[in-house]
């Protein structure tokens, strides 16, 4: 069931630490199939160099198992409201890449400094309050964040990065950029203290010109 899908969720999940977004066992890429709404997800505590598309986990919105032997992540079941509260979002990724987990726990939202972030979020990338303890409650803090300000990233106050997407790919790349963004500024700011961030108005200038012409068409 849902191969292709698997398969994808497999990779995107191989990339996370390849990309330096995670040590050890932990983070997770899923994704959402449109037609059947089931929900493809990693594992629980499986290396990531051990994965194979056999052992992705395919569960329903309720949180069902669907088909796999392995235990799903222990983050299915915030992955699962932000899908039933935002049927748009058909992939997340999420992480504790350092350098943007080093801005949730200073408790600072991301400004937007480069052109890169500018044209893949078009904002300030927001930070969420602490979310109450368990996995429903993360979603409903991620979702909250998700609906006030349309940004496909979130910082996870005091615990490390959400990002949403049209694919879990197009998560998994969200999640990239933030991370290089943040470790980017993070050393501009060690050369200038004082850095202003890029006017509102041409963050959104950025942002519309690379919807419309970054790609192959
Ligand atoms: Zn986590």
């Amino acid at each position: 069931m849902l191969e292709q899908l698997k398969e994808s969720v497999c990779k995107d999940n191989k990339a996370l630490p390849k990309n330096g977004l995670v040590l050890w066992t932990s983070g997770n890429v899923s994704a959402k199939d449109p037609e059947t709404e089931y929900v493809v997800i990693k594992p629980s505590g499986i290396h990531f160099d051990d994965l194979t598309p056999n052992d992705m986990i395919v569960v329903d919105l309720a949180g069902n198992v669907i088909e796999g032997e392995l235990a799903p992540s222990v983050d299915t079941e915030s992955h699962l409201y932000v899908y039933n509260h935002c049927p748009e979002i058909l992939g997340i990724t999420h992480t504790h890449s350092p350098y943007a987990t080093a801005f949730s726990i200073a408790g600072e939202p991301l400004p937007i400094y480069t052109t890169t972030s500018a044209a893949v979020f078009g904002r300030e990338i927001p930070l969420s309050e602490i979310a109450a303890v368990g996995e429903k409650a993360i979603g409903a803090e991620i979702v909250r964040c998700y609906k006030e300000t349309k940004c496909p990233a979130i910082l996870l106050r005091n615990h490390g990065v959400f990002t949403v997407g049209k694919s879990a790919t197009n998560s998994l790349k969200n999640a990239v950029i933030l991370e290089e963004t943040a470790q980017s500024v993070y050393y501009a700011r060690t050369l200038n203290a004082a850095l202003k961030p890029l006017e509102p108005s041409y963050t959104s200038e950025v942002y519309d010109f690379y919807q419309n012409n970054y790609g192959q068409k």
